[in-house]
């Protein structure tokens, strides 16, 4: 699934970087508004009211907690079975173990899905036990209900997680049991984010329903808004197996455009704009001076330029440094390639060998080969 990318990092756990999206915040204080506000005033109503603010306080952390332990479960699993785990990510909708490989085999997948929500089973059963021992103990309603929710939290995660669509944890489970039936990752991937999509469609239409006719308007929005981000991520998170698959084992030499048109440094944007953005299939030209790579001109970067100076401004001027561009070596394998552009979120990639330039990878070139892919599927 691709990863929110506006994201800071607090820190590290067990050697894991956490990261927080800022779509996390919105997420803390809707936890915190309905534990503090709604929940604890509903079961424990003979506590005053900075007492709930309290309970909610200490409710929210103990679920962002609950939270990053699930995902750790996923990570720590991840690397004891020898996958590189790049970190996590906690963002709106719960969070994300990031790893820089795929599993590999269904064994490996097996133990890594299955981990987060063992560890919110056992954090649920903990949590139940805290409220059962607080009750006989008398200790107060402010501690076992906040344990008692913390409880029926914990649950609701693991079984949330553990529906069958792609990308949740029930979905990585589905692929391992079908990858290790048919031996076909790819065949895997595509049953498991099929139930993704189907899954995202029906909680979609569950908020729908609530929205319209049970007058849940905040859960209604919320469930068309986690079904949406499903259907997403099983889409994406499909396309990027093709894609690893398809284009793992080559290189960046193999994959590019090779000897892509170029310009000089002293042609005007009048000239660059006329004779060869809008006489040719490319939005971008790199620019070469002594068969040196020194930069590129996009046409993005020269919708700024004033049609005034169009005839006074020049490509040197006006492309986007060779600081600012990616450059790979034609040996540079594809998974690289495609992280890179993934992580800068770039649209091209210039293979290069001591500043020579050898050829060019772009988002459509990408897109080729994934319409390879599409008709290879058909095709299967
Ligand atoms: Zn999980």
């Amino acid at each position: 699934m691709s990863a929110p990318s506006n994201a800071m990092s607090v820190g590290r756990l067990a050697g894991v970087e956490i990261r927080l999206d800022y779509s996390w915040f919105i997420l803390l204080f809707l936890i915190l508004g309905s534990l503090a506000g709604a929940l604890f005033p509903a079961y424990a109503p003979e506590v005053s009211r900075l007492g709930h603010l309290a309970m909610g306080v200490a409710g929210t952390f103990l679920f962002f907690a609950s939270l990053l332990l699930h995902e750790l479960g996923h990570a720590v699993a991840a690397r004891f079975r020898g996958m590189e785990v790049e970190g996590i990510t906690l963002f709106i909708f719960g969070g994300m173990a990031r790893t820089r490989s795929e599993p590999g085999g269904p064994g490996d997948e097996f133990i890594v899905a299955g981990m987060g929500p063992l560890v919110s089973f056992a954090l649920a059963a903990g949590f139940y036990l805290v409220a059962g021992i607080g009750t006989r103990w008398d200790v107060g309603s402010a501690v076992t209900v906040t344990a008692e929710t913390l409880g029926y939290l914990n649950l609701l995660l693991a079984v949330f997680n553990l529906l069958p669509g792609f990308p949740l944890d029930g979905g990585r489970l589905l692929r391992a049991a079908v990858w290790k039936v048919t031996g076909s990752l790819r065949r895997a991937t595509a049953v498991a984010a099929g139930v993704g999509r189907l899954l995202g469609w029906a909680i979609i239409a569950i908020g729908i329903w609530s929205l319209l006719s049970a007058g849940a308007f905040i859960a209604g929005l919320w469930m068309v808004f986690i079904g949406w981000f499903l259907t997403q991520a099983a889409r994406s998170a499909y396309q990027t197996v093709l894609l690893n698959q398809l284009m793992g084992p080559l290189t960046a030499g193999e994959a590019m455009s090779p000897r892509p048109e170029t310009v000089g440094p002293d042609l005007t944007v009048d000239e660059l704009i006329h004779d060869y953005l809008l006489r040719r299939p490319y939005n971008a030209f790199p620019v070469v001076e002594d068969d040196v790579v020194v930069g590129m001109v996009t046409l993005n970067g020269l919708q700024d330029v004033p049609r005034a100076r169009w005839k006074e401004l020049v490509a040197g001027q006006v492309m986007t440094p060779l600081e600012q561009l990616v450059l790979v070596e034609p040996e540079t394998p594809m998974t690289q390639v495609l992280e890179k552009m993934r992580d800068n979120e770039i649209r091209r990639v210039l293979v290069a060998r001591d500043w020579e330039l050898l050829g060019i990878i772009s988002t459509s070139d990408v897109a080729r080969w994934l319409d390879r892919v599409a008709l290879m599927d058909g095709a299967s």
